[in-house]
C-alpha cells in the first residue's frame, strides 16, 4: 500500500552501485517503520545516450516530472558528450524545468573521519549551506559574450521572486533546525559592499528576516565567510547565497569534512525535489565495489525526511532519522570505514554496517 511514488534515476558509473546501497537501505527501512514507496526505476545519462543517442527513455523524464521525489546517482562520463562538446547532464536541466531553486548541501563531520582541521572543535561542524540553483551568475551560462577577441561578459541575475522563495526556505530550514538543538540562524553570504545586485539581494533577505523573529538573521561578506569557513566554521548554521559563491563555498565546505564520498545534497522546488550525492560518477573506481556510499545514502535520509514534512507521514520522518543516526553509529563504532577515506570497507560493508544499525 503506497501513495507515494519516486523516481529512482541510477545514471552511470558508481550512480549504480550507491543507488543499489540506497535501495537496500530504504527496503530495511519500509520493513522496520511499516511504510512503502512505489520506487519507479529508469535508465539515463551517458552509457543510455552512448546506445540510444538520447539521454534518457521516453517517458523517463515525465515519471521524473510526476513522482513525489527524484532520487538521482549521478550521470555523465568524461568521453560522453553532447554534440557542443559538453557531457551529459540531463540533470542541470530539470533543475531549470522543475524549477529546483534551493540547493542543500548539509556539511557535517562524521565521526573516524580524517580531521583536515586540527581545532577539538571541527567534530562540532554541522551547517547547511543553500546554494541557489537557477540563477546568480550561472544564468549567464550559454549567453555570456565575447566581444572583438577583446572583452568578455557575463551577467549576474538576482530576481525577487526567487530570492524570496529562496529566503523563505533558509529561514525554515533553520527554525526546524534549532527544534532539534542547533544555534537557529541564516546568515546570508554576499559581496553588498560592492555590487547593486548583491545589495538587492541583501535588502530581500532582510525583508523576510522579519517573518521569522525567532530565528537570527546576520550577514557575512563572500570574503570573510570564506575565511571564517575554514577557520571556525562551527559558527554557522544555514548559510544561503547566490549560485557561483556557493558553488564555490561548498567545495570548501565539502573539503573540511573530508571527502566526495561523504557529501548528500538535495534540490528542492516549491512542487519537485531531487537528492542526489555531491559527487560524479567516479569512472575511476566504478565496477570495483569501492565507492563510498554514505553521501547517497544521507541523501536517501535526506528525501524522507522532506516527504514526510511535506506529506505529513511521521514515520518517514522517523526512517529518515534513523537511517541518519545509523550512519552516524556506523562511523563511530568503526564499522563503517570507507576506502574512500583510507580503510577497509566497500560499498557493500558500508551499506551493510549501515543496515545493521537499523535493524
Ligand atoms: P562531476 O563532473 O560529475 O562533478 P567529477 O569529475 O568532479 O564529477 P567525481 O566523479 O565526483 O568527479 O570524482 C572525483 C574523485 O572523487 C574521483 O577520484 C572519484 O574516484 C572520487 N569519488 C567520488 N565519489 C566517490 C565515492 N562515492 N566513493 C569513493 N570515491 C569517490
Ligand atoms: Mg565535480
Amino acid at each position: 500500500m503506497s501513495d507515494l511514488n519516486i523516481c529512482v534515476l541510477p545514471g552511470d558509473g558508481i550512480g549504480v552501485e550507491v543507488m543499489g546501497a540506497a535501495r537496500a537501505v530504504l527496503s530495511t527501512l519500509e520493513k522496520r517503520f511499516g511504510f512503502r514507496l512505489a520506487a519507479e526505476e529508469h535508465p539515463g545519462g551517458a552509457a543510455y545516450w552512448r546506445e540510444t543517442g538520447r539521454e534518457m527513455p521516453q517517458g523517463a523524464w515525465e515519471a521524473a516530472r510526476s513522482a513525489d521525489a527524484i532520487l538521482f546517482g549521478s550521470m555523465g562520463l568524461p568521453d560522453v558528450r553532447y554534440p557542443d562538446g559538453t557531457e551529459i547532464a540531463p540533470h542541470l536541466k530539470m533543475r531549470v524545468d522543475f524549477d529546483l531553486f534551493a540547493g542543500v548541501r548539509p556539511i557535517r563531520r562524521l565521526p573516524n573521519t580524517p580531521a583536515v582541521l586540527a581545532s577539538p572543535r571541527a567534530a562540532d561542524i554541522d551547517l547547511v549551506i543553500i546554494r541557489e540553483l537557477t540563477e546568480g551568475l550561472f544564468a549567464s551560462r550559454g549567453k555570456g559574450v565575447v566581444i572583438d577577441d577583446r572583452e568578455a561578459r557575463d551577467t549576474l541575475v538576482i530576481t525577487r521572486a526567487t530570492s524570496e522563495k529562496l529566503f523563505d526556505f533558509a529561514f525554515d530550514l533553520a527554525r526546524r533546525r534549532k527544534a532539534k538543538g542547533s544555534a537557529g540562524l541564516v546568515t546570508c553570504v554576499d559581496k553588498a559592499n560592492v555590487f547593486v545586485s548583491m545589495a538587492f539581494f541583501r535588502k530581500i533577505f532582510d525583508e523576510r528576516a522579519r517573518n521569522f523573529p525567532d530565528v537570527e538573521a546576520r550577514h557575512h561578506y563572500v570574503d570573510a565567510a570564506a575565511l571564517d569557513l575554514v577557520r571556525k566554521p562551527w559558527v554557522f548554521d544555514v548559510m544561503v547565497m547566490e549560485n557561483m559563491y556557493a558553488d564555490i563555498l561548498s567545495d570548501v565546505g565539502g573539503g573540511i569534512v573530508g571527502g566526495m564520498g561523504l557529501a548528500p545534497s538535495a534540490e528542492i522546488g516549491l512542487e519537485h525535489a531531487l537528492f542526489q550525492p555531491a559527487h560524479g560518477s567516479a569512472p575511476d573506481i566504478a565496477g570495483q565495489g569501492l565507492a563510498n556510499p554514505t553521501a547517497m545514502l544521507l541523501s536517501t535520509a535526506m528525501m524522507l525526511e522532506w516527504l514526510g514534512h511535506r506529506h505529513g507521514r511521521e514515520r518517514l520522518v522517523e526512517a529518515a532519522d534513523a537511517l541518519d543516526a545509523a550512519v552516524e553509529r556506523a562511523f563511530a563504532e568503526g564499522a563503517a570505514f570507507p576506502a574512500e577515506i583510507g580503510g577497509p570497507h566497500g560499498t557493500a560493508e558500508v551499506t551493510r554496517a549501515v543496515m545493521d544499525r537499523i535493524a
